[in-house]
């Protein structure tokens, strides 16, 4: 992608970098150099590279950009997460978060602006879809809110769990991860990084293959087919059944177990008897559970459960399946959310009845 005829340097890689040097006649190492600039020092001036030459800085200046995002506000949670509005160089905005979580900070970003797989409980999915972020849209997020991280703290994850589908954006987002793991660029350990989708199942066999051994975190939702399909869309196309096979070829394949993300929503998918299903469901693939109170959206049909019915919804389910923690959705406050930050206002959808979506009350016997 191309600012005022400038060429973003941002997302490129060492093999990309390496061509333009030796056009331009440039030692070999010097691609390493550069690349530690962009990327590890995160500086946002050519003239700040100070051991390459003048001369070829001024190339650099000449036809490359350095900036991808640009600032537009903070918000500031009570729970000590902040939120990022960044626009993009075509003026759409993203968002990205920064988690402070007991002096550990995750920061979480987006791979798409919107997100075209509607899932309804999802503001971003509300949006609709405007474009991929490029790689080094992707990887800026994290150049840009890393200073926000507090003096003597150190970035301990990145999740792709901001706006949109990481694995409808496959090309950018492994590129992405290939510059956040390298020593040359944000050199973050890629069991640090947790890369979240809603279960596009050829894609996460290519993941598994691909050798970037990230954690996977699949959204689950709901404990079976039918309501899957009712709140989550993209469960026509990949069938629980075949996202199930994939999280359990991924967690071989990549060596440690994938986590199931679970939104609590009350009276939808938070009985008793759904906990037993959902444990049922994911016996014998290695994982772990995140049960998430439901943060809510302004106007948005559903309602986050109370505490006792969520802890009462992970009593049963643990020690039936292996590791099962509880999380109150950080950031609430401040709606942060996957999109809700981004749409204040909630859209709603046509044609959807979301009374048929709330499940009658179930009397669980053991
Ligand atoms: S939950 Fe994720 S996949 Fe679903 S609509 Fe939101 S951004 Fe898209």
């Amino acid at each position: 992608m191309s600012t005022n005829s400038k060429i973003q340097i941002k997302g490129l890689w060492l093999e990309e970098l390496e061509k333009i040097l030796s056009s331009w006649e440039e030692k070999p190492y010097r691609v390493n150099q550069l690349a530690t600039w962009i990327y590890n020092k995160g500086v946002s001036d050519f003239e700040q590279m100070t051991n390459l030459s003048r001369e070829f800085r001024q190339k650099l200046a000449a036809s490359y950009t350095l900036s991808t995002l640009k600032l537009i506000k903070t918000q500031n949670s009570l729970d000590g997460s902040t939120k990022f509005l960044l626009a993009l160089p075509d003026k759409e905005t993203i968002e990205s978060v920064l988690i402070r979580d007991k002096g550990k900070n995750t920061i979480c970003i987006s791979a798409q602006v919107g997100c075209p797989l509607g899932c309804l409980f999802c503001a971003t999915g509300y949006m609709g879809y405007k474009r991929n972020l490029t790689a080094g849209e992707i990887v800026d997020q994290v150049l840009q809110v890393k200073p926000y991280i507090n003096r003597g703290e150190i970035l301990n994850n990145v999740v792709y769990m901001g706006m949109g589908e990481p694995l409808l954006n496959y090309h950018n987002v492994t590129k992405s991860l290939k510059i956040l793991t390298s020593d040359f660029g944000v050199c973050i350990s890629p069991k640090r990084i947790t890369l979240s989708t809603a279960g596009l199942v050829p894609q996460i066999y290519h993941l598994a293959d691909e050798g970037v051994k990230v954690k996977l975190a699949i959204s689950l939702h709901a404990p079976d087919e039918e309501l899957r399909k009712k709140l989550m869309p993209v469960t026509n196309k990949h069938s629980l059944k075949d996202l199930l096979a994939a999280a359990k070829y991924y967690a071989k394949q990549v060596g440690h177990r994938v986590t199931f993300e679970y939104i609590l929503i009350k009276g939808v998918n938070d009985s008793e008897k759904q906990a037993m299903q959902l444990a049922r469901l994911i016996a014998n693939i290695p994982c772990k559970i995140n049960l998430i109170m439901y943060n809510p959206i302004p106007d948005a049909p559903f309602e986050r459960p109370a505490l006792e019915q969520a802890q009462k919804f992970r009593e049963i389910l643990y020690p039936r399946a292996p590791a099962v923690t509880l999380r109150i959705s950080k950031g609430v406050d401040i709606a942060a959310a996957c999109g809700q930050l981004k749409t204040k206002v909630y859209k709603k959808q046509k044609g959807i009845d979301f009374s048929k979506l709330v499940t009658p009350p179930v009397v669980h016997r053991f």
